[in-house]
């Protein structure tokens, strides 16, 4: 094995880093501290030859492969034990074309890199609402956040995709080539193949006005009562997702309130500045908000607005549905569980996915869920293991106290554990049986599996 990883070492232009290397326990590290796994080596690829070049020797060797973008997968799908981690982190240039307004955006890229590529310009992809997460993952998997209501998902606006496939080849994926790998590439996740580049659809967004709205814990009924009401209608240019907040000690929360629990929204308006208030108003009649950070901010202000709350290292474990109605009934249940927020990182995200991400065919992409109003993840994170399993008791039963309201079984696979592997054909509805199928034509064997794994369909 180890002439393997040597043949490897002088075909590659990255380095390809094995346990007997000091940068071994670096390189190795993925975002959730809960995944200490020991890949037999990581080629930390600098370009598509070195992907192919790991793809084949992975293949080649009967290795197991990891794919890792930003290396954010709460599952830890970017390493594994005893196989190869095929890391793209260095893959992060963002090429801007401001004339056609796209972006070619390498495959181990971050929001953040993308985000600092493109505001000067004054445009936008869609992406999430953390700048440390992969564009890879994130994309592959769908992509929701602040512009999602406008704009779509990240996949809505990918144009083309260039992916290693498992036997080596670099092909390009697009609405005129591959179209079925495509297809299946908008939405699911990392089972066709290494995405070395990405090309966007870019969009104007420059400065935003938006942030995080303030209110008490007890107003939680009104406020998101208020807020789906309102968010079913609102103008698409307003991004805004509810969650539960423990008070973090920053200077626009009142000293005596830092460490008390709150609700929130996160706004994001990206429409003209002046019509910001207008716009918020009826969010701000919900009930009273009693802290707030609302400005006028660069788009990738925003975007990594919340990171420092979320570092390298911490335990994950998180669940997820997807929702029509958000019922009377499930509001109740999450406020008895939302009560019980463990942690300053932890809560539950609902995210509003209706508006443009609504007017893609159910199976347009492999994303299927386009009747979906909201997709609410409750992400549990903490920083002592000695934790784990307090904090797992806690998104398992606020799990099962929803799950009975959501009215479908699947949720977004990018929210999901990987004690929720049973449910990808649920993620995927009508589309996974053609999933299988595309699967079967670029992945016969399998090959990329370390993942919310879509098995090639029989013969
Ligand atoms: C703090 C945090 C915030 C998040 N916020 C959001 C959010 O706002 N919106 C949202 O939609 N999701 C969000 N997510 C979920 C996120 O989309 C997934 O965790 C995603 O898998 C992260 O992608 P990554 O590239 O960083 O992960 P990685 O761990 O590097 O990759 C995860 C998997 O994606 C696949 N993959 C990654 N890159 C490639 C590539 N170039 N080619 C082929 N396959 C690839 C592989 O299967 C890989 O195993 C968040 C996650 C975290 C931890």
């Amino acid at each position: 094995m180890s002439k393997l990883i040597d043949k490897l070492s002088d075909t590659v232009r990255g380095r390809v880093i094995t346990a007997s290397d000091p940068d071994y326990d670096d390189a190795r590290a993925v975002y959730n501290a809960m995944h200490d796994r020991k890949p037999r080596a990581i080629v930390q690829c600098m370009d598509s030859a070195d992907v192919m070049a790991a793809v084949a020797a992975g293949r080649d060797g009967g290795l197991d492969v990891a794919i890792r973008g930003g290396g954010h997968s709460v599952p830890g799908f970017g390493t594994l034990d005893d196989g190869l981690v095929i890391d793209l982190s260095k893959m992060n240039n963002v090429q801007v074309d401001p004339n056609k307004k796209v972006a070619c955006v390498g495959g181990g890229a971050t929001w953040g890199d993308t985000d600092h590529a493109t505001y000067p310009f004054g445009l936008a992809a869609p992406g999430g609402i953390i700048s440390t997460t992969g564009v890879g993952g994130l994309t592959l998997g769908g992509g929701i956040g602040y512009l999602t209501r406008s704009l779509g998902l990240s996949v809505d606006n990918l144009l083309s995709a260039d992916v290693v496939l498992a036997d080596g080849r670099q092909v390009t994926a697009s609405h005129y080539q591959n179209e079925d790998l495509f297809w299946a590439l908008r939405g699911g996740g990392g089972n066709f193949g290494v995405v070395t580049n990405f090309e966007f659809q870019l969009h104007e967004v420059g400065d935003i006005v938006g942030g995080p709205l303030f209110y008490e814990f007890e107003d939680a009924a009104a406020v998101l009562q208020g807020y789906r009401e309102y968010i079913a209608q609102a103008p698409e240019q307003l991004g805004c997702f509810f969650g539960w907040q423990i008070a973090p000690p920053l200077p626009f929360i009142p000293e005596n309130r830092v460490g008390d629990l709150f609700c929130v929204l996160v706004t994001c308006w990206n429409g003209p500045h002046e019509e910001a208030e207008k716009v918020l108003k009826p969010l701000r009649d919900v009930a009273e908000v009693k802290a707030e950070y609302f400005e006028v901010m660069p788009f990738p202000a925003l975007n990594s607005l919340f990171d420092d709350a979320v570092p390298k290292g911490m335990q994950h474990y998180w669940k997820a549905d997807f929702i029509t109605e958000l019922t009377d009934q499930a509001i109740a249940a999450h406020i008895v569980h939302g009560e019980k927020t463990p942690h300053i990182s932890s809560s539950m995200h609902l995210h509003p996915i209706n508006g443009a991400a609504q007017r893609v065919g159910a199976d347009e992409t492999a994303f299927g869920h386009r009747d979906k109003n909201f997709s609410p993840v409750i992400a549990g994170i903490w920083d002592d293991p000695a934790d784990n399993e307090a904090n797992i008791r806690w998104v398992k039963d606020y799990y099962e106290a929803i799950h009975p309201h959501s009215g479908s079984d699947g949720g977004y696979v990018n929210f999901m554990s990987s004690d929720d592997e049973h449910r990808v054909a649920a993620n995927y509805g009508a589309n996974h049986e053609r999933l299988t199928a595309v699967k079967a034509k670029y992945d016969p064997d399998n090959v990329f599996h370390i993942n919310q794994n879509i098995f090639p369909a029989k013969g």
